[in-house]
């Protein structure tokens, strides 16, 4: 699979950290590596370490000051840039998006995001041209690149692990 990560930004991220909080585990749960927010809690990083001790993978999270840099890394070791936005392209009209094999860096805003990234990204996308949340933005955005395969991801070294069932819970410890 394609290496994916998440950038997250915007004006208000203090107000914002449950929100993060979620994105973070969006990004997990649907195959992405990693998250890079600007701004955030130190809790956030606390948070995710225990979901990957008790529910496995590695997924990794990482506080940065300067979005620009992240942005210009991704582009300059040959990684895809996509800004969701409400404006943007229809994500199903965009051909390298719907092909879903290039290593993608996928930004997510707050209320508001600095005007640079849409002439930065190499492409604004949408995920529906109606405004709804980052964090189904990203969910449906991240199951459609992988095209449904993350949903059967092996998240390596877990201590639990769910076995399904139509009723109840059903967890191992392993
Ligand atoms: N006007 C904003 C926009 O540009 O999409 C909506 C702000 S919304 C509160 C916060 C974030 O949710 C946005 O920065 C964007 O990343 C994401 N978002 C909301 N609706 C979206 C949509 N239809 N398609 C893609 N992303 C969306």
């Amino acid at each position: 699979m394609p290496r994916v990560a998440v950038l997250r930004i915007g004006y208000r991220l203090v107000r914002d950290d449950r929100i993060t909080t979620h994105i973070a585990l969006v990004a997990r749960a649907f195959g992405a590596d990693c998250i890079y927010t600007v701004g955030g809690e130190e809790d956030l990083a606390e948070t995710i370490r225990n979901v990957n001790k008790r529910w496995g993978g590695d997924f990794q999270v990482e506080f940065v000051d300067d979005w620009k840099k992240v942005v210009r890394q991704w582009k300059n070791s040959g990684g895809l840039v996509v800004h969701l936005t409400m404006y943007g392209l229809g994500m199903e009209t965009v051909e390298e998006v719907q092909r879903g094999e290039r290593n993608i860096l996928v930004v997510v805003g707050a209320e508001k995001v600095p005007r640079e990234l849409y002439s930065m990204a190499d492409y604004n996308v949408a995920v529906s041209h109606q405004p709804h949340s980052e964090v189904s933005a990203l969910a449906v955005f991240l199951d459609r690149y992988f095209k449904g395969e993350e949903l059967k991801k092996n998240f390596r070294d877990a201590k639990m692990k769910i076995t399904p069932s139509a009723k109840g819970k059903n967890v191992v410890e392993l």
